[in-house]
């Protein structure tokens, strides 16, 4: 079988280096919130860009803080709306309900199914204070645009860079492109942790010090709390794990772009669609999905055929039972297509030529 993704093998080849570092830090006998934190978010707000990072517990931690912190800030109050689009895994909509905000669901564009910029102008109201592009599949939204409107019309842009990290938007990274961004370290991601983790980038001071606050009960200072926080932290061993494998993210990501150029020339079936690319440099291809009518007759036969497959994501946010009671009688056609028709291949930094081979071969015969 050639596998969806090869975590085992993404992370052997960092294994000597793990393994000194959790040495290391057994040695040391401190595990959360110390020197390694410190180091990894000097090293990923340098290389995204921002002013600050600051590292948490995963990638809804990362969302729901940013908005919680404004709402300390006084900029978002429970009951604004947050523009997002409909087709997104879900927990870009979970973090801003868990945060007291309302999600207003945007259609994207069909071919990127990215967030439409035409739409979030048409779904503004007095009560929208935010827009949360969601860089799906690792290609970046069009940021000019959506940047625009939220100047005209007073909002935030937060960044959902948990499939992005590394994409360059004309020279500036994924991360650095709003007033704040939220960043997922779950293993399977770009750059991947070897467990939970999480990061929110920024440039923003007051912004980056009520996240730090907030993500450690509420507390600058030991016992004394300015806010209701919660415990959401990176660990001393996950920002280690992760320090190693940034210095690799470049490479991985150069590698998934030329899988991805690949598949884009060779792969000629005409009854897969293939992805469209707005600028290769905009797109870390954390997923190659192509679009197929009877995706299932289509999945059913790769597997026989030994490509493994993943479907990001088979049903839409909106038809979730967890929001049955959220956008009664609103239909969201475009994201429901999308939903039906597609399905993910095989790619990651560790895929052979070989494989890479196979897989065309093999959906070329379908
Ligand atoms: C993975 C992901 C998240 C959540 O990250 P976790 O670390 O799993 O909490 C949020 N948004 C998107 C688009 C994601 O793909």
């Amino acid at each position: 079988m050639i596998p969806f993704l090869d975590l085992k093998k993404v992370n052997l080849r960092h294994q000597q280096a793990f393994e000194s570092n959790l040495r290391d830090i057994l040695e040391k006998g401190w595990f959360i919130l110390g020197s390694k934190v410190e180091e990894f978010e000097k090293a990923f707000a340098l290389y995204c860009g921002t002013r600050h990072c600051i590292g948490v517990a995963n990638g809804l931690d990362a969302l729901i803080l940013i908005f919680e912190a404004y709402k300390e800030l006084g900029l978002i109050k429970a009951g604004d709306e947050i523009l997002v689009p409909a087709n997104t895994y879900i927990a870009s909509i979970l973090a801003i309900s868990k945060a007291g905000l309302v999600p207003v669901l945007v259609e994207p564009e069909e071919t990127t199914c990215l967030i439409d910029p035409l739409l979030i102008e048409k779904s503004i109201t007095s009560k929208t204070k935010a827009i949360l592009p969601v860089h799906l599949y690792g290609q970046l939204c069009e940021m000019d645009a959506i940047n625009s409107i939220a100047q005209q019309h007073n909002l935030l842009v937060v960044e959902d860079s948990a499939q992005s990290h590394g994409a360059i938007y004309k020279g500036k990274r994924s991360g650095s492109l709003g007033n704040a961004s939220g960043f997922s370290f779950y293993p399977g991601k770009n750059l991947g942790a070897l467990g939970d983790g999480g990061a929110i980038t920024t440039n923003d001071d007051a912004l980056a010090n009520t996240i730090k606050a907030l993500r450690n009960y509420g507390s600058h200072k030991k016992y004394e709390n300015l806010f209701q926080g919660v415990n959401s932290r990176l660990d001393e061993l996950q920002a280690a794990f992760l320090l190693e494998k940034l210095s690799m993210l470049d490479d991985d990501n150069k590698v998934r772009q030329q899988i991805a150029a690949r598949y884009l020339k060779e792969i000629t079936n005409p009854k897969v669609v293939l992805p469209t690319v707005n600028d290769p440099d905009q797109h870390v291809w954390h997923l190659f999905t192509v679009r197929t009518e009877n995706r299932d007759a289509f999945q059913d036969y790769l597997t026989k055929n030994n490509v493994q497959t993943v479907i990001h994501y088979p049903i839409p946010p909106h038809k979730q039972k967890a929001y049955q009671n959220y956008w009664i009688g609103k239909s969201f056609p475009l994201s429901e297509k999308i939903h039906r028709n597609i399905i993910s291949l095989p790619i990651s930094p560790v895929i052979t030529n070989m494989e890479v081979e196979q897989v065309i071969e093999i959906v070329n015969s379908y």
